[in-house]
């Protein structure tokens, strides 16, 4: 589990254990929701809207056998069904909302009947960015229950009226994959349900997700050349986990997010001149676009400047020499800030 949101999540157990720590347990509790919301927004602004409904471990055993637009759906409508028909015994956020409509999705379930193709399937269905709307519409709602809560409000059971209320909402289904939700929420209490469904739940699926993205990254690469038009190697590069290259549709760069097409300005520019890279333009030295228009790191465009006298192997020989020898994630860290240093460093490293 990852170190920080596991560490948040032990803080906040402990400190709703006590009357005294509630609101510091609480307040604990929002700030890991609003890092796990940052990170699936990550998710839904970086990527295409087919890496929504891909299932690149289909089969296996664990959340991440499904898709990332069924993680976000089932975390999210379940927080949303607990929040409010359960607990608050009130109208849930998709419903007053016209969130049905709004993602386009074809059921009002928890989506835990669904099996295999069908996640895949009902993924495709679902307007990424309209279910993260959603998600959030969610997440401020719960915020606002879970900050109302007294310590006594921790200790509510749940009855059969409130069992029944579940059931007749038609929001779990019965079948058999589904169905128990039903018993294991209703044999908690309030402080169980904050264990479960709002925290711990969301952190095994958005881990399932970042494993998810991952691998869509590295299935993206295969076979893609690994040199970006700028002259770095992907292959290197500290983003790769969550960059599948700016040769696929899977290309976070900061330059490819922050441009309207989510096309970096060197790939649209090399595009725009026929030319596979910057490496081969005449303008390169004094080139100010994109990845080029950061003064504090001028070095990476020695990269360019290699691959232009030396090729594009010979640089990637190169950046593997480096990594042996130091131990860095920004190639500027060895580099430097100057671009003839730069390419000096990169000659004196060539086998
Ligand atoms: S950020 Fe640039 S260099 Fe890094 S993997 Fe993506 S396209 Fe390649
Ligand atoms: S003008 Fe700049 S961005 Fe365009 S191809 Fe040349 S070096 Fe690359």
């Amino acid at each position: 589990m990852n170190k920080d949101w596991s560490e948040k999540n032990k803080e906040m157990q402990a400190l709703i254990g006590k009357a005294a720590t509630l609101a510091d347990g609480i307040s604990v509790l929002i700030d890991l929701r609003n890092d796990l919301l940052t990170q699936i927004s990550y998710i839904v602004y970086g990527y295409p809207s087919e890496a929504f409904y891909q299932m690149p471990f289909a089969g296996a055993a664990g959340y991440h056998s499904k898709t990332l637009a069924y993680s976000m759906w089932h975390i999210f409508r379940i927080e949303d069904i607990v929040a409010h028909t359960l607990i608050g015994g009130d109208d849930q956020v998709f419903f007053a909302g016209g969130w049905q409509e709004k993602t386009g999705s074809p059921i009002i379930t928890t989506g835990n009947e669904l099996k295999g193709e069908e996640i895949a399937e009902f993924s495709k269905a679902l307007d990424a960015k309209a279910l993260f709307e959603y998600c959030k519409a969610v997440k401020e709602s719960t915020d606002a229950l879970l900050q109302s809560l007294s310590y006594a409000d921790l200790k509510r059971k749940f009855s059969e009226v409130d069992k029944n209320r579940v059931k007749e909402s038609r929001c779990v289904s019965d079948d058999s994959d589904a169905v128990w939700l039903i018993d294991y929420w209703c044999e908690k209490d309030i402080r169980g349900l904050i264990k479960m469904p709002f925290s711990r739940h969301w952190i095994m699926h958005i881990e399932a997700m970042c494993r998810i993205k991952d691998k869509l990254c590295s299935i993206a690469r295969k076979g893609a050349d690994p040199i970006a038009r700028c002259g770095l190697s992907c292959r290197h590069c500290f983003l790769r986990e969550w960059c599948g290259g700016c040769r696929t549709a899977y290309n976070t760069c900061s330059d490819a997010l922050n441009s309207p097409d989510r096309v970096c300005p060197n790939t649209s520019c090399c595009a725009g001149k026929g030319i596979d890279g910057c490496y081969e333009c005449d303008e390169m030295k004094d080139c100010k676009k994109g990845f080029y228009a950061y003064d504090d790191i001028e070095a990476i465009k020695a990269m360019a400047m290699f691959i232009r006298k030396y090729g594009k192997k010979e640089l990637l020989k190169t950046m593997d020499r480096l990594h042996e020898k130091y131990e860095f994630d920004k190639i500027q860290e060895v580099l430097g800030n100057e671009l003839c240093e730069g390419l000096k460093i990169l000659e004196s490293n060539r086998g």
